[in-house]
C-alpha cells in the first residue's frame, strides 16, 4: 500500500484515448530538487490546446494525458538553491516547464524557442517522464519556469495570463504595438483576442475588432472598450478601412482569407498570426505593396512572462473568465469547441478536489 501511494501523490483528471473524454486519474510528481518549486494548484485555465491534445489532433498525444498550461497556485516547498520564491507566494506556471538553459535562445530569455523546451503537458521531460499539466492538485517545476503573481491580483484571473495573455503580449511588444495613438486590428474575440483588445487599450491604441459574429459587437465596444467593431464578411466596411491600420493581431483559429486583412495595413504595417489556421494563403502583392510584414509568434520567454504579469497587475488588466469545477470539464471543452465561452474557462482546482 505504501508503495502504491508513493506512486500516486497527485490527483488529476486525464484523457485516456482520442475520444478526449476526461476522468479522474492519479499519478506521481517528482520530489522537489534543489532548483525546484512545488506549488499547490488553485486554478487552471482551459486553453484550446487542451482540446487539441486530449483529442490527438496532432497525432502525438501520449495517454493518459493530463492537460492544462495556465496554472496559478501557492508555493508549498522550495529547493535549497532557489532564490526569489518562498512558501506561501502566489505563482504561475505556463506552457513550458523546462529548457536546456544553455543555448542562444535560453541565454536571450527566449526559452519558448529553445530546441529542447519541454511543454507543460504531453512533453518528455529531461528525466524521460511524460509531463502532466495543471488539471491536477500540485506541480513541481524548476524555478526558472515559475512566475510571481503580485499580491492582490486575483489568482483565478491570473491563470489565463500564462498562455492567452503572453501569446498576444509578446508579439505586441516585439513589433512595438505599444505606441499610444496608433491603430490596432484584432481578428477574433476569444480567449486570446479579448486580451489583445485589453492590452491595446492599455497601450493607448485605437482598437478595431474583426469578428464573424454580430453578437459580439456590444461586448467588444461596451465591455472590452474597443473603438470599432467590424464584421469581416462585410466587404463594404472592409473596403473603407484599407490602408488604415498600423498593426493587426490575428487570433482566429479557423481558416480565413489573409489578403483582405493585409490590405487594411498602412505602409510598413505588421500583422502577427497567433491562432492556428490550417494554412496561410495570400497574394505576394499583399506584402509587396505597402512593404507589409506578416509574422508569427508562440507564447513568450520567461522575462516577457513576468513583465506581462506585472504589467497586468499595475494596470488592473483582468481576463474575463467563467469559473468551473473539474467535473464540468467535458462540457466546458465541448463549449470551447463551439466558441461558447466569454472568454476563458478557469477550473477551480482547489475546491474541485476537496
Ligand atoms: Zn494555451
Ligand atoms: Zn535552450
Amino acid at each position: 500500500m505504501a508503495a502504491e501511494s508513493e506512486n500516486s501523490n497527485c490527483n488529476a483528471w486525464a484523457a485516456r484515448d482520442p475520444s478526449g473524454v476526461l476522468s479522474p486519474y492519479s499519478f506521481n510528481r517528482r520530489a522537489v530538487q534543489s532548483n525546484d518549486v512545488a506549488l499547490k494548484i488553485i486554478y487552471c485555465g482551459v486553453c484550446y490546446a487542451d482540446v487539441a491534445w486530449t483529442r490527438n489532433v496532432l497525432n502525438d498525444s501520449k495517454y493518459p494525458l493530463v492537460p492544462g498550461h495556465e496554472i496559478a497556485g501557492v508555493v508549498t516547498q522550495v529547493g535549497a538553491d532557489v532564490k526569489g520564491f518562498k512558501v506561501g507566494d502566489h505563482v504561475g506556471v505556463g506552457t513550458y516547464v523546462n529548457s536546456c538553459r544553455d543555448c542562444e535562445n535560453c541565454n536571450s530569455s527566449l526559452e519558448n524557442h529553445c530546441p529542447k523546451a519541454v511543454y507543460t503537458f504531453n512533453g518528455i521531460d529531461t528525466d524521460g517522464t511524460v509531463t502532466m499539466g495543471g488539471y491536477s492538485t500540485h506541480i513541481v517545476v524548476h524555478a526558472r519556469y515559475c512566475f510571481q503573481i503580485p499580491d492582490g491580483y486575483p489568482l483565478a484571473k491570473a491563470a489565463p495570463l500564462l498562455c492567452a495573455g503572453i501569446t498576444v503580449y509578446t508579439p505586441m511588444m516585439r513589433h512595438n504595438m505599444n505606441q499610444p495613438g496608433k491603430s490596432l486590428g484584432v481578428i477574433g474575440l476569444g480567449g486570446l483576442g479579448h486580451m489583445a483588445v485589453k492590452f491595446g487599450k492599455a497601450f493607448g491604441l485605437k482598437v478595431t475588432v474583426f469578428s464573424t459574429s454580430e453578437s459580439k459587437r456590444d461586448e467588444a465596444i461596451n465591455l472590452l472598450g474597443a473603438d470599432n467593431f467590424v464584421i469581416s464578411s462585410d466587404t463594404q466596411q472592409m473596403e473603407s478601412l484599407k490602408n488604415s491600420l498600423h498593426f493587426i493581431v490575428d487570433t482566429a483559429s479557423g481558416d480565413h482569407p489573409f489578403d483582405p486583412f493585409l490590405s487594411l495595413l498602412k505602409a510598413g504595417g505588421v500583422m502577427t498570426v497567433v491562432g492556428s489556421p490550417s494554412e496561410i494563403k495570400m497574394q505576394p502583392a499583399s506584402l509587396i505593396l505597402g512593404a507589409r510584414t506578416l509574422s508569427g509568434s508562440l507564447v513568450g520567454g520567461t522575462k516577457d512572462i513576468q513583465e506581462m504579469v506585472n504589467f497586468c497587475a499595475a494596470n488592473k488588466i483582468y481576463p474575463k473568465i467563467e469559473v468551473i469545477r473539474i467535473d464540468y470539464i467535458n462540457e466546458a471543452l465541448a463549449r470551447l469547441v463551439n466558441r461558447d465561452v466569454k472568454y476563458r474557462f478557469v477550473i477551480d482546482i482547489e475546491n474541485s478536489f476537496k
